[in-house]
């Protein structure tokens, strides 16, 4: 795993402690600083964090919390409390 993806796995996990602290700011600051990070270096960001990150709003989701997922034919929908829906093929 090189530099970049280090730095990413951080700031995932600085961006899910910031958000179960209730800090939703903080986990936005650390969000757009890992997008930021994987632009630069062109890394996709792991999977985990595009599953777990508003596209719209940048936020951190916590299912329970911040987000609702929910199963659809097929499809895992996660709604941000922003209104936004991101859908991903369910598997595993
Ligand atoms: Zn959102």
């Amino acid at each position: 795993m090189g530099v970049p993806a280090e730095r990413l796995d951080r700031l995932h996990a600085l961006a899910r402690a910031a958000a179960r602290d209730g800090d939703p700011e903080r986990a936005r600051y650390y969000v757009r600083l890992a997008r930021r990070v994987g632009e630069r270096n062109r890394v996709r960001l792991p999977r985990t964090f595009r599953r777990f990150t508003c596209d719209a709003c940048d936020a951190y989701l916590l299912p329970g919390r911040n987000a609702r997922v929910r199963l659809q034919s097929g499809h895992v929908v996660v709604t941000c409390d922003c209104g936004v829906q991101a859908r991903y093929p369910y598997r595993d």
